[in-house]
């Protein structure tokens, strides 16, 4: 059974069954010619329902291509307005939109594209409140949020409710983009990443900056994969994920990998309702500063004065594709249970990860483990790539 068959199950029969008028098949007849599409993949386009988070830089080009598409519904939740730096990479938007809320200038641009459709707004925040209510009139996701306690919350509920999650994320000149969907073999987001950086850990794209480009190309893969899902054609980007690098024009492949002890699709789940991560944020007790902790200033001069000391990765094998600091040992913290064994206790050890709460837990079950030196690199890899070299790329 493919993807596209699963999602369309879930389909009201009557819009499955509305079939195409003379001035829908003139207009998708591009479309109705490739034998993949053919007239019924058309009519399963027409019945199906998206759900785009955030029409922003990534939502643009997602939306406006499943509108093209002839996606039958589109649903655009966003609660921003239009600004004037936004448009050099929201194509939704126009200079005569400035000061108007996302969600209705989403709706006129679309609504221009193709008429067929229809477009749903929901003016709000995605939260805990409202999010699987939200969703429940939906057949996919496809997320183009830019903070953390949405992409967690909608990649919760979507586990929930057995929907594939379309995630892009994108950052300065580099993308990345893969689906998320358990129900269908794959990993979830918090199979990667248990849990949020703890806040202002990583920039955002007003912090950081973006090439204007960059969202397009991300935004289209994402409607390129959710149109596949819906269709059922193809092999969908499920337990793979896709990196473009725009400075160096290359695509590079990373298999994921599901959790079994994932806190959401594991075997035990622990996150069982949608949690509101803002709150949440604030309420968890921040290991990060229970450990000892390292600069990565500090961490540089250790390794110019050249002392004996490991250096550990915690990270997951295609995080370490990505990006390395040279001379580290990768032991993912899933595996670290099992194999702490392979380090030596009489050495210091210096642990990292992303942003430096995976690896505060690591250092944590270490030092219970009783190793007597151990040290948590604040920040991880991504400070280590702001303030010490470069070259390492920030994802
Ligand atoms: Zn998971």
């Amino acid at each position: 059974m493919g993807a596209g068959q699963e999602i369309a199950a879930d389909a009201p029969n009557e819009k499955l069954s509305a079939g195409l008028s003379g001035e829908e098949r003139r207009r998708y007849s591009r479309h109705v010619m490739l034998p993949e599409i053919g007239v019924a993949g058309q009519e399963r386009l027409k019945a199906a329902r998206v759900l785009c988070l955030g029409a922003g830089g990534l939502g643009s080009p997602a939306a406006l291509y499943l509108a093209a598409a002839g996606i039958g519904t589109i649903g655009i939740v966003d609660d921003d307005r239009v600004a004037l730096s936004n448009l050099h990479r929201q194509l939704l938007h126009g200079t005569k939109d400035v000061g108007r809320p996302k969600t209705e200038s989403a709706r006129d641009r679309l609504s221009d594209v193709n008429p067929q459709i229809e477009v749903r707004l929901h003016a709000c925040r995605f939260e805990s409140a409202n999010a699987e209510a939200i969703l429940r009139d939906y057949d996919v996701i496809v997320d183009g949020t830019d903070n953390f306690a949405t992409r967690y919350l909608s990649n919760d509920v979507a586990v929930f409710a057995r929907k594939a999650n379309v995630y892009g994320s994108i950052f300065r000149f580099d993308g990345q983009t893969t689906v998320f969907a358990p129900h269908l073999g794959g990993p979830c987001y918090r199979c990667l990443f248990p849990e949020p950086p703890p806040p202002g850990a990583v920039p955002s794209c007003a912090e950081a900056g973006v090439l204007g480009v960059l969202p397009g190309i991300v935004g289209t893969m994402q409607a390129v994969e959710a149109l596949k899902l819906i269709l059922g054609i193809g092999e969908p980007l499920i337990g793979r994920l896709v990196h473009f690098d725009a400075l160096k024009m290359k695509f590079r492949e990373f298999n994921l990998r599901r959790d079994p002890n994932c806190p959401v699709c594991g075997e035990r789940p622990t996150i069982v309702s949608p949690i509101d991560y803002e709150a949440f944020c604030h309420g968890a007790p921040d290991l990060t500063k229970a450990v000892p902790q390292i600069a990565v200033r500090e961490l540089e001069q250790r390794m110019k004065l050249g002392q004996p000391f490991i250096l550990l990765d915690v990270r997951e094998p295609f995080e370490f594709g990505m990006a390395q600091i040279e001379g580290a040992n990768l032991i993912p913290l899933g595996e670290l249970p099992t194999r702490w064994q392979e380090l030596d206790r009489e050495k210091e050890i210096f642990v990292f990860c992303h942003s430096g709460v995976r690896s505060a837990r690591a250092a944590e079950f270490l030092r219970a483990a009783g190793f007597p030196r151990v040290a948590n690199v604040a920040g991880g890899i991504d400070a280590w790539s702001e303030e010490v070299d470069p070259n390492v790329p920030r994802y």
